[in-house]
Order: C-alpha cells, then structure tokens, then sequence
C-alpha cells in the first residue's frame, strides 16, 4: 500500500493479497499476489490498520525500554525503565480494546500523581494486579460435546438490508447448549470433591476444620480464591 503525500492523496495504490504456504510454526502469511496492483481514488486516507508504535523518541533508552517492538511497563504502576515516563495501551500491549487503553489511563494518571508527590508508585495499588485465573476445571470423565452449529443467513440474502446473518439456536440446540456448561462458576469444590468438611451455610462455602484433612485441593479448585490454606 503506498499512500500519497500530506493529506491531499490522489488515490491509494494497492495490491491483492493470498494466504502463502503455514510457517515452520503453521501460519499462512499473506503475500502479494503479482500484477494485481490497482488504485481506489481518495480525498484523503487515513492509514488505521496494521500500524505500529513509532518509538524513535525513545531511541537512547531503547535497550531497557522496548520489546518487540512495544514499550515495556510494569503492569501495575504503568512504569517504564526510563525515569518519570508511563506507557500503557497500544504502545504497550499492541492491538486491544479502547477499555484497556481507557483503563490503562487510570492506572497511568494514578502513578504520575504519586511520582509528582514522591510517593512510592505500587503502595496502594493492591487488587489492580493483571487477573490470572486459577481455575482448574476438572473434565475427567465429561463426554466431549461439540458446540451447537448457528444458522446462518445465505449470503445471497444478505446484501442490501440489516438484517440478522446469525439466526439462532433453536430451542433443542439452547438446551444441549447450556447442558454442555460445567458449572464450574459455584461451589466447584463441593461438587467435584464431595469432601465432608466442606458445608454451605447461607450460600457461602465454609470449611469444618475438625473434618478437614488438610489436602487444599479445595483451594487450588475455587474460582474466587475463597478458600486459603491453613486459615
Ligand atoms: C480500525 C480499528 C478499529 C477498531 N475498533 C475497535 C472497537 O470497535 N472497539 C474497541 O474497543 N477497540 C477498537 N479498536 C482498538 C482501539 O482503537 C485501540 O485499542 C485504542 O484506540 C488504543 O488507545 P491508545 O490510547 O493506546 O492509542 P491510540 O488511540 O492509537 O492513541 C494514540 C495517540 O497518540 C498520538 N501520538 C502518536 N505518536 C505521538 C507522538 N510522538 N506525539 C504525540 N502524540 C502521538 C496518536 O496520534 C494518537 O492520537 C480499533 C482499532 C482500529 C485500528
């Protein structure tokens, strides 16, 4: 794609692309298809996908501050290795969402008002860690059932109106559907282990610790990081 100069581009020169041969990891890359060039006149183009973080301002701290072609930040203070500078969004995580990048802010407004005060940037920041899941579903002897195919609308039907391209389930295919959840959202501990020590009062799962024989299994099953060894 060769875009013209300043915003007054005559036309956008592009080319037709093709899958090429999978990779030694299995992916097939785009290549240009050869004589397929053609021009989509323009007013003005504006060049959105595909773009990348033109970090040369940061060049003399490039060493420290940039992997793979992003800026590396703490993931919760926002911090780079370059004194006084925060980077989050794009720059950081690459192409994501405008809630990531919006949150980012946050986090980044937050640590530039302790840096100003002389604060220490991670006191205080307890809960905005990145969430990883522990959850260990346990499929053990669950049939594997495959997702309910959607209807879709034939393409033919589908130009020149709004109409809906995904019909829907039918009311069979809703019910298999929600039978193949595992519900594993709620009390997951008592469900798969059976354990005795483990009763629910008011809908809350406590622990009779003169039954508990102490495994942690329950710990390392639960969802919400309810249950913690040894309390
Ligand atoms: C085509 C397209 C469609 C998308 N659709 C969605 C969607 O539907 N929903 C969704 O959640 N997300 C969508 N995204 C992603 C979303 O737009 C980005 O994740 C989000 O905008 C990232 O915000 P950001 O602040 O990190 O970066 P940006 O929004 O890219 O903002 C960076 C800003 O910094 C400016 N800048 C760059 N260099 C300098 C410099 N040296 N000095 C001063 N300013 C500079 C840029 O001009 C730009 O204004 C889409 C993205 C694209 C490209």
């Amino acid at each position: 794609m060769v875009v013209g100069k300043g915003n007054k581009a005559a036309g956008l020169e592009c080319i037709k692309m093709k899958l090429g041969e999978p990779d030694a990891s299995g992916r097939r890359r785009p290549e240009p298809i050869r004589d397929s060039e053609f021009v989509i006149e323009a007013g003005l183009i504006i060049a959105a996908v595909g773009e990348e973080p033109d970090l040369a301002f940061m060049a003399g701290d490039a060493a420290a501050t940039i992997d793979k072609g992003y800026l590396k930040a703490d993931p919760v203070t926002l911090a780079t290795s370059v004194e006084g500078v925060f980077a989050g969004g794009d720059c950081v995580t690459g192409a994501a969402t405008v809630i990531a990048a919006m949150a980012a802010g946050r986090k980044a407004a937050k640590s530039i008002e302790k840096y100003f005060k002389g604060e220490p940037l991670n006191v205080g920041r307890e809960g905005e860690e990145v969430y990883e899941s522990k959850l260990l579903v346990e499929t053990y002897g669950t049939p594997k059932e495959s997702r309910a195919p959607m209807a879709m609308l034939v393409p033919e039907k589908r130009r020149g109106n709004f109409n809906e391209v995904e019909l829907g389930l039918s009311r069979e295919q809703a019910i298999r559907e929600a039978k193949r959840c595992l519900q594993c959202d709620c009390k997951i501990c008592i469900n798969l282990l059976g354990c005795p020590a483990l009763i629910t009062e008011e809908g809350k799962v406590a622990v009779d610790a003169a039954g508990c024989p102490g495994c942690g299994v329950c710990a390392q099953v639960c969802p919400f990081e309810a249950i913690i060894p040894g309390e």
